[in-house]
């Protein structure tokens, strides 16, 4: 027999011009983005950290910003952020990026970066601090309210130590990874119950850290389990998250088992596991349209461009359409959650990919919250200061 919850006031824990709920690296965008177009930001994360699967996760790859074909695809804070991560490990940027080099010799290295996961996070964390941005972390998203004419969100509920509070806003940027946001507003979603375990995580061996990137074998466009590969998991299903996670750590320890066996010496221990479950793609928003993998396709709304970090030379255009929800006009969604489908979806889930939809997803925010009102948002303004910021729009802007 369930139970019924005593209805409760909330009290108002703040308002906000844009709330960004999930401090990843999309998220984190956002709220640097929005907080730069001087609107008051508040960023809500359930975690101690910033940074998601690109820090707790020990995700540690920042894939490439470039065409593989020498040519820079993402500018802005995808390529602030790149820079960002390489601060304490400068010598991993290809030289060729750093400094004027011809197309040709460019051609030869993509632009990527391995970075230090608690140098980010710091990094990260300093940067929302200098932002003027309202940070609560141990902070869970659990409820929005929506306005009385059905067309908006006016306010997240949240849960902490505090209980439960609501924090009031005039357009909200949905970067949980997992569409919470989206699905909690009504908006049309997609889940994939498709992910294998996965850990990346770091070992000493003979006292110096080593990084493993252990996962079961998987198809790229996540619509079906490969041979060899466990079973599948769902990110929005409560017993699946706990069970994956518990998988992926078995991972770690028949590792370990296996390294320790092989090298015949017990001078391998595990030094760092992620503290963030490895799920690639759980739920989206299923928005006006879906990104797919079609290259060099480009749509009047273009807000960003993004390279294929499989392959060399394809470029893929995200309309604000694919970040945009459809139910709720001041809706919006960065990162790994954004509308995209199949291959678009592997390709929009990257590190970079979701700055790009971070950043575009932060700067709309801001402007529906300087309108007053949804309807005022103009792809054509919001690609002007897409284009200021330094990010390219259409395939003509190709450096
Ligand atoms: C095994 C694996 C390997 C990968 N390898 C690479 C790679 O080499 N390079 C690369 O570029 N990408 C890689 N990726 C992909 C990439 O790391 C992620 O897709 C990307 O970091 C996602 O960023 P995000 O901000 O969209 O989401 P997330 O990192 O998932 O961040 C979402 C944030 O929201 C918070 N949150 C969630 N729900 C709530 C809520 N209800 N309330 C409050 N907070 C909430 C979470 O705690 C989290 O901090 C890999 C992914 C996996 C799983």
């Amino acid at each position: 027999m369930p139970y019924t919850e005593q209805t409760r006031t909330l009290p108002v824990r703040g308002t906000y011009d844009v709330v960004v709920a999930g401090g990843g690296i999309a998220g984190v965008a956002a709220a640097i983005a929005a907080a730069r177009c001087g609107r008051s930001v508040c960023l809500i994360e359930k975690e101690y950290a910033l940074g998601g699967l690109a820090t707790l996760g020990l995700v540690v790859v920042y894939l490439p910003i470039c065409d593989g074909r020498g040519r820079k695809v993402c500018g802005g804070l995808a390529e602030e952020l790149l820079l960002l991560s390489a601060a304490e490990n400068a010598g991993t940027i290809p030289s060729c990026w750093q400094r004027d080099a011809d197309q040709a010799e460019r051609r030869k290295h993509r632009y990527r970066v391995e970075y230090n996961p608690a140098s980010l996070m710091l990094s990260l964390e300093k940067l929302i601090g200098e932002h003027s941005v309202k940070l609560f972390y141990d902070t869970r998203c659990c409820a929005v309210i929506r306005s009385e004419d059905d067309h908006s969100v006016s306010a997240v509920v949240v849960e902490n130590k505090d209980g439960r509070g609501a924090v009031e806003c005039r357009a909200i940027v949905d970067a949980t990874g997992d569409a919470d946001i989206c699905a909690l507003a009504g908006e049309p979603t997609v889940s994939l119950a498709t992910n294998c375990a996965a850990g990346w995580y770091y070992s000493l061996v003979d006292s110096q850290p080593k990084l493993h990137k252990l996962s079961e074998p998987f198809d790229p466009a996540g619509a079906t389990m490969l041979p060899g590969a466990g079973r599948g998991y769902a990110g929005d299903v409560a017993d699946d998250v706990t069970a994956h996670v518990l998988a992926s750590r078995q991972l770690i320890r028949d590792h370990q088992a296996q390294l320790r066996s092989e090298r015949a010496t017990d001078t391998i221990v595990p030094f760092l596991i992620p503290s963030f479950p490895g799920f690639r793609m759980t739920r989206r928003l299923c928005g006006a349209i879906e990104v797919d993998a079609v290259d060099r396709k480009e749509y009047p709304d273009n807000i960003g461009l993004i390279p294929d970090w499989r392959r060399d030379g394809p470029v893929y255009s995200i309309p604000l359409r694919a970040i945009r929800g459809v139910r709720n006009r001041n809706l919006l969604v960065a990162g790994r959650c954004v509308s995209a489908v199949g291959r678009g979806w592997d390709m929009t889930r990257a590190i970079p990919s979701c700055v790009v939809t971070g950043e575009a997803a932060g700067i709309a925010g801001a402007m529906i919250a300087a309108a007053g009102t949804a309807e005022a948002l103009e792809a054509a303004e919001l690609q002007t200061q897409l284009r200021g910021g330094g990010n390219r729009i259409f395939l003509s802007e190709l450096e």
